[in-house]
């Protein structure tokens, strides 16, 4: 069994592409990914018991609880990110109090060789809601592409280049529901990002309104790893 080294987590608005980075990241290093955002979609689309309890608080952009957060994590990294050289966490912690609860896990024994990196992912609001406008996401549950259009090319019946299926514009995606998540991110973000700047993880600072192959050029170099 591999040992898990890098943890990498992504902090950034809504729209600034945690979910393709992670995914060049996932391509070009193998390492796991968790967008916790993904995670709760697919509860919702399941209609499990978490997915009923949390329907309301995604639709509406609000944060779902800290504790149902922290325990869907906490399997997550128990059965899949033990067994990975790198993880990704996109999307978690995004408040202090879910920081906290993540030290806790990591100060156990089976993290003791793991190093945690915080990446900061810097775009303004504007551009978030420009871009948001024309994102369109793969209706599957178990693939959720992600795909960035021109208004041009928005048009009914794109399908997903991995799976086949419908592309769909995300429910949160509605510029309402848009400004109450850029609302809520800023609420949480200064503090959780002092919280970390305070403590020993190392925090890198990328301004993701360039081009998503810059931005991973960026990324990897910061990293000191070669793809
Ligand atoms: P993006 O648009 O780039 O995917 P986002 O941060 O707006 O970014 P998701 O990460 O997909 O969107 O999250 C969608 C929703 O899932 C959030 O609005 C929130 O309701 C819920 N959620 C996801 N992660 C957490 C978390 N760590 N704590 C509480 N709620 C969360
Ligand atoms: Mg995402």
């Amino acid at each position: 069994m591999k040992s898990l080294k890098d943890i990498y987590i992504f902090i950034g608005p809504p729209g600034s592409g945690k979910g393709s980075l992670s995914h060049l990241c996932k391509k070009s290093f193998g390492w796991a990914h968790l967008s916790t955002g993904n995670l709760c979609r697919q509860h919702i689309a399941r209609m499990t018991d978490i997915g009923l309890q949390i329907d309301q608080a995604i639709k509406s952009g609000k944060l779902i609880s800290d504790d149902l957060m922290i325990d869907m994590v906490n399997q997550w990294i128990k059965e899949v990110a033990l067994s990975s050289q790198g993880i990704i966490l996109d999307g978690f912690p995004r408040t202090v109090s879910q920081a906290k609860a993540l030290d806790d896990l990591f100060s156990q024994k089976e993290f003791v060789d793991a190093s945690v990196t915080i990446v900061s992912m810097n775009i303004n609001d504007e551009q978030v809601i420009n871009r948001l406008k024309t994102r369109l996401v793969c209706q599957n549950e178990a693939c959720q592409a992600v795909y960035s259009f021109l208004p041009s090319q928005v048009s009914k019946g794109l399908t997903c280049q991995e799976c086949k299926d419908v592309l769909i514009q995300r429910v949160d995606d509605n510029s309402d529901v848009v400004y109450e998540r850029l609302k809520t991110y800023h609420h949480y973000a200064d503090d959780l990002l002092v919280y970390y700047r305070n403590s020993v993880c190392k925090v890198i600072d990328l301004n993701v309104e360039l081009p998503l192959d810059y931005v991973f050029k960026t990324f990897v170099e910061s990293t000191g790893k070669s793809t």
